[in-house]
């Protein structure tokens, strides 16, 4: 096996694979992975329709996963403002968000590494995930939220049979309560979404089938909803395999946006985050901004921020056309229908935009919207 190493994106420290770490030992950084990350159409397993198919590229071997049949979601062409685009639909996945590619991968890894208890910080989607992949695994996860959460979003994770702990405070608040509890157990990992890099690379498999559905071609565009930004590491790590990196474009809600901020004065930076449907990408400090910047840079993309009006008015285009999509969502749409308005010059193929979770997931919230 192709050897894969952590790097600290802060001092550059590296640190194997087998490390059962989630962030630098040295620094307290942010990590990525370095490794053989180059995909040609000949290393594809096209006898596996999952995401496993692009097991050359993946830091973990299919053969540790206890697989729940993710990947492959469908390509489907649509329309924003009348306009052309292609929709990835990843609310299709198991557990209905487009996590489950990075719960996948993370849990194979971690299975691979002998751990028995998976901890997360999550109220929403990756909880769901991480809960669904380690039932499937079994492994036992407990997932750490605010006491502020609605019952409602935590009834999936409970239904995988995740212990669920309510915790006081803000979200540094839980985030420390689940990091100390996977410390003090040695059997224990604090499996967090937004810092460690096997997610993301599970993660980065949506580009990838992108690239494969549409001719093994990049796209002109893609826009993504971004929060913690493992799905738009994930489409920089993924195109850039494939050597068809498109612009990429981080939406983000107007009353939580710091890659905005951070993109606009060229450096982190923290926000306070308000108020918004969008409750995925309501993160003011991600961890791995560092690494959403160096993609925005690279690919010669943007940060674009959208109001609620806007969300609710792009959320109701996706529902007119049969995709039931939960609110944060509807982020990226937006942003590509603020994009396609204003642009003179209209991108040269169809832009993607990626449509992460269900609307299953939000039936109340969608409920008072209608
Ligand atoms: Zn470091």
């Amino acid at each position: 096996m192709t050897t894969w190493t952590y790097v600290c994106e802060r001092c550059t420290r590296r640190e194997p694979l087998d490390a059962p770490i989630w962030r630098c030992p040295a620094c307290g950084g942010a990590l990525a992975l370095d490794g053989p990350n180059r995909l040609t159409a000949e290393m594809i397993a096209r006898d596996d329709r999952t995401l496993w198919r692009y097991g050359a590229v993946l830091p973990v071997a299919r053969e540790r996963a206890r697989s729940l049949g993710e990947g492959m979601t469908p390509l489907i062409a649509g329309t924003l403002g009348g306009k052309p685009v292609w929709f990835k639909h990843d609310a299709l996945l198991p557990t209905g968000s487009f996590k489950d590619r990075g719960a996948a991968v993370l849990v194979a890894h971690l299975r691979r590494l002998g751990l028995t208890r998976v901890i997360v910080d999550s109220s929403g989607n990756a909880a769901a995930a991480m809960a669904g992949y380690s039932a499937a695994a079994g492994l036992e996860c407990t997932v750490y939220a605010p006491v502020a959460t609605s019952p409602g979003k935590l009834v999936q994770a409970r239904a995988f049979g995740a212990t669920v702990k309510l915790i006081e405070g803000d979200r540094e608040a839980v985030a420390r309560a689940a990091q100390e509890a996977a410390a003090a157990d040695a059997g224990a990992f604090y499996a967090s979404h937004n810092w460690h890099p096997v997610f993301v690379e599970g993660v980065k498999t949506w580009a990838l089938e992108v690239w494969e559905q549409l001719g093994e071609r990049a796209p002109s565009l893609a826009f993504i909803p971004t929060g913690g930004g493992s799905a738009f590491v994930g489409a920089w790590r993924g195109f850039s395999a494939v050597g068809a990196l498109p612009r990429l474009v981080a939406a983000q809600p107007t009353a939580c946006a710091p890659i905005v901020a951070a993109h606009e004065r060229g450096a982190p930076m923290v926000v306070a985050p308000g108020a918004t449907l969008a409750e995925g990408t309501r993160i003011g400090a991600p961890a791995r901004a560092g690494q959403i910047l160096a993609a925005l840079n690279e690919s010669g993309g943007w940060a674009e921020s959208v109001s609620e009006e806007q969300l609710v008015a792009a959320l109701r285009e996706l529902w007119a056309q049969g995709l039931y999509v939960e609110p944060t969502c509807a982020i990226a749409a937006a942003a590509c229908c603020a994009y396609l308005e204003r642009t003179d010059t209209p991108p040269t193929s169809p832009p993607v935009v990626l449509l992460t979770g269900s609307g299953l997931k939000a039936t109340d919230t969608i409920a008072r919207l209608l």
